[in-house]
């Protein structure tokens, strides 16, 4: 099969048009076969429940070509019970997770000419999600829905290494106690983005949000789990109901124990203890790891040990090993990566 031509390592993280996407109704209690197509236009009622009351959920996945030829998805089962409790919790009929993985694969097989080539570090990004689509005014569920999953490729996340991110601990709140934050929803995003700009604005890459009721712990960024390294190696993740359950970050710490050996712990963390950590990193699909360099806490700068220049050694060889094991190169465990034949 002959590949787009395409500069991929030069590729953007932007939306492009590929090929094929899938699309499958739900109407009456069912969900139809669903078909692969070209037409990558939605049109739906102008008072459609998504249009009204955000009714919409969704996921992130890449499909990539590893070191032997094959074109694989990392552990798209984990994605297909994330969006089916994501769609539970928006009283949103879940779409059957077998049925996820294979229209995932579909529209993967029907792009594969846009899948990047092994060695270019760019891949193919999947999105799954859904939405309520007939009219809704007063305030309830919708009765019908579109799946879809659509493929974009998107460029090597670091593009000329990895420079360490600059923080800053949000006056805003991501996640409500017992609210959303555990899903991952669009409306989540929405109310993200007003922090997000103003953070830019002040020179920051990133918002590091504390938990809402008591604002002492760590919970996450917008987009993208912590994790954290103690001077002795041990490798700590913030636990709380309001996070989002990041794969990339499941996959780490579960390679941290089994393939580093290195003590690991999920325990509430205190914004009071930041400090005494030697490394830091974001975790999620589109980047894997991004080191964390600096933490501000309204004029309080939080230098990581692992400075400001690269990511620490603990993080690189979590970094190293995860990608190695994506890319085949390192054996993986059993089911975490699906082949599309
Ligand atoms: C998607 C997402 C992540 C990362 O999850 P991955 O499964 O690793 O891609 C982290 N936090 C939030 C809020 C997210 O929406």
């Amino acid at each position: 099969m002959e590949k787009k031509n395409i500069d991929w390592s030069n590729l953007g993280f932007g939306y492009i048009k590929t090929d094929k996407r899938f699309v499958s109704n739900y109407k009456d209690g069912i969900w139809s076969e669903g078909i692969l197509t070209d037409d990558a236009e939605v049109t739906i009622n102008e008072c459609a429940g998504v249009l009204q009351y955000a009714q919409t959920v969704f996921e992130g996945m890449k499909a990539y070509t590893t070191e032997d030829g094959r074109i694989v998805i990392f552990r798209p089962d984990l994605n297909a019970a994330r969006m089916a409790d994501s769609a539970r919790r928006l009283e949103m009929p879940v779409y059957p997770e077998e049925n996820f993985v294979k229209a995932v694969e579909d529209v993967v097989r029907a792009n594969a000419a846009w899948v990047p080539p092994y060695g270019s570090g760019a891949t193919l990004y999947l999105r799954p999600y859904m939405f309520g689509t007939n009219p809704v005014i007063g305030v309830k569920p919708a009765d019908e829905y579109q799946f879809r999953v659509f493929a974009t490729p998107v460029g090597p996340y670091f593009k000329g290494g990895a420079k360490p991110l600059t923080l800053r601990v949000s006056d805003f709140d991501r996640a409500a106690p017992h609210g959303t934050g555990h899903i991952k929803a669009g409306l989540n995003y929405a109310m993200s983005l007003h922090a997000i700009v103003s953070a830019h604005e002040d020179g920051y890459d990133e918002n590091m949000y504390l938990d809402a009721s008591t604002r002492t712990k760590v919970e996450e960024t917008g987009g993208a789990n912590f994790i954290f390294v103690t001077h002795d190696n041990k490798v700590v993740t913030p636990k709380s109901d309001s996070i989002l359950p990041s794969i990339t970050r499941r996959s780490l710490m579960y390679v941290a124990k089994e393939y580093l050996g290195l003590e690991c712990e999920e325990r509430e963390v205190y914004m009071d203890e930041v400090k005494e950590f030697a490394e830091c990193g974001l975790c999620g699909t589109a980047a894997v790891i991004s080191p964390v360099g600096k933490i501000v806490d309204h004029g309080t700068e939080i230098c990581m040990r692992a400075g400001m220049e690269k990511m620490g050694p603990v993080t690189q060889k979590l970094y190293d090993t995860l990608t190695g094991i994506q890319m085949g190169r390192i054996e993986a465990p059993e089911g975490w990566l699906h082949t599309v034949e």
